[in-house]
């Protein structure tokens, strides 16, 4: 039987303001979309923490037996710099600042993306569609919505006519706005806005003679409108309406009130079940920006390269830090709180190597069966990931106290909190170990090298106390040397 059928999944729904009872809409099955990123620069650290969020919901939906479908697209054209209507494209105004074609630009920005969040143990998506693999996709909506009469065409672009679409549905009703205070409260338009109203977007943007990423259409040569693209992937991939819709927190509005205003539009019905928001990771209490140099770049966290950590931090411990609080709460990243969580980190690791260890006796002072539920009632209220933490470290209190001699636990007790401990930490959570030991055994030939170097000089020299002391001391850490013809060689137990 699959897991799900004997837990209640809760989830905090945007779209509701409620944490409601989840129920996919095919039994069994999830479609699940989240907005991925724009490819114009390397991928920031509030934005990995975006997407480690919804690895985590990903993988633990796994875990209750679900098939999921996890699409995440990457956005490479149609996103201007304001994130509105106007102004240059993101990627195309890199491309021309570095005197590069934009698809390098996208290539480039893509790969540093995968880099990344391959260390820090995220699973790729099922499906991670491009903006500009789908053009024709996005032409053919947008030809749906204008013979409905709910867009426009001027001057060869075409605009959603807002006020038209919220005669017959709500526009506003994701991010709790209504579209009388959004006219009060806006701008007159410019004179030469194409635009009837402010509140209107663009679903095509007529290209202008300069601009090079540029695509035919009936309305002449441009590029599709940054909100349409998420509509075009989503419902080819996942249907007219799928079961969650997630992306950081700053997206509600306007890319995903302007989202499910298309596919209502289009398909005239709403297109997703659970909307799912991230919230954001600030620094030292203040917002990331690039501009006022509070800000940090995950490579520059592993390296130790920055002005603003006291030490290199490896992804494991950074990817830990960020589930120790929950995906929708503001997580601020601090020195303090990631030398807090490096400490917590290997005390969860050092647990699970004692509990290896552990003897086992005919009865269990410690009941897992009811502190296994604890940890999916944990996940299943909302994937309350800080509670999971704390209710894993209440195994570990056990674990040093069945050592200790203090308790005691049976066999079968102790398989299913391996097995237990090892699913939510691995499994759900994503940390991992190996990752976390990889940079320090890069680096070991290069340091015993160093070291019989130093004592093959101690020898020459006939300081034998001194090359002996790095053959012992080194053999007391399981570093074994052997002297031959050839010179010395190590070995590790
Ligand atoms: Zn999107």
């Amino acid at each position: 039987m699959q897991l799900y059928k004997s837990q209640t999944l809760k989830v905090y729904n945007s779209l509701t303001s409620k944490k409601e009872i989840f129920e996919p809409i095919n039994e069994g099955h999830i479609g699940m979309y989240v907005c991925g990123p724009t490819v114009y620069s390397n991928v920031h650290l509030g934005n990995c923490r975006t997407f480690m969020s919804f690895d985590m919901i990903f993988r633990y939906l796994k875990h209750l037996g679900y098939k999921v479908r996890y699409v995440r697209n990457i956005t490479d054209a149609g996103h201007l710099e304001n994130d509105a209507d106007e102004g240059e494209d993101k990627i195309a105004k890199k491309a021309r600042l570095e005197q590069i074609e934009p698809m390098e630009v996208v290539q480039r920005y893509t790969v540093d993306f995968h880099n990344t969040l391959q260390k820090f143990n995220l699973l790729p998506p099922s499906i991670e569609p491009t903006a500009t693999g789908h053009i024709i996709e996005q032409i053919e909506i947008i030809k749906g919505i204008l013979e409905k009469g709910l867009a426009y065409e001027v001057n060869g672009s075409v605009y959603f006519d807002v006020a038209k679409f919220n005669e017959s549905y709500e526009y506003g009703k994701l991010s709790g706005r209504k579209l009388e205070d959004m006219i009060a409260n806006t701008r007159e338009l410019a004179a030469q806005d194409d635009k009837k109203s402010p509140q209107d977007f663009a679903l095509w943007k007529k290209a202008e003679p300069q601009h090079i990423m540029r695509w035919p259409s009936p309305w002449g040569d441009g590029f599709p409108g940054w909100h349409l693209e998420c509509t075009a992937m989503s419902t080819k991939y996942l249907g007219e309406t799928f079961d969650i819709h997630g992306g950081g927190m700053d997206l509600k509005f306007p890319h995903h009130e302007c989202e499910i205003a298309q596919a209502e539009a289009s398909n005239g019905h709403a297109p997703v079940k659970y909307w799912l928001h991230a919230n954001m990771l600030t620094l030292n209490g203040k917002k990331m920006a690039k501009s006022t140099g509070n800000n940090i770049f995950p490579n520059e966290m592993f390296s130790g390269e920055n002005d603003i950590l006291s030490k290199p931090f490896t992804p494991s411990v950074v990817r830990f830090f960020m589930m120790q609080a929950h995906y929708t709460s503001i997580l601020d990243l601090s020195n303090e709180a990631l030398l807090a969580s490096e400490k917590g980190f290997h005390k969860l690791m050092d647990s699970l190597e004692l509990l290896d260890k552990l003897e086992t006796a005919p009865a269990s002072d410690f009941d897992v069966a009811t502190w296994k539920q604890k940890c999916y009632d944990a996940m299943n209220d909302d994937f309350n990931t800080p509670i999971l933490i704390a209710t894993l470290f209440e195994a570990v209190k056990h674990i040093n106290l069945i050592k200790e001699g203090k308790e005691s636990i049976a066999e079968a007790d102790k398989n299913a909190l391996k097995e237990t401990m090892h699913n939510f930490i691995f499994e759900v959570l994503g940390l991992d170990h190996k990752l976390d030991a990889q940079g320090d055994s890069d680096k070991l030939p290069g340091v015993v090298d160093l070291l019989i170097q130093l004592r093959n000089e101690a020898r020459a020299n006939k300081d034998f106390a001194t090359s002996d002391k790095i053959r012992d001391q080194l053999a007391a850490l399981g570093i074994q040397l052997k002297d031959g013809k050839e010179g010395t060689t190590f070995s590790v137990s």
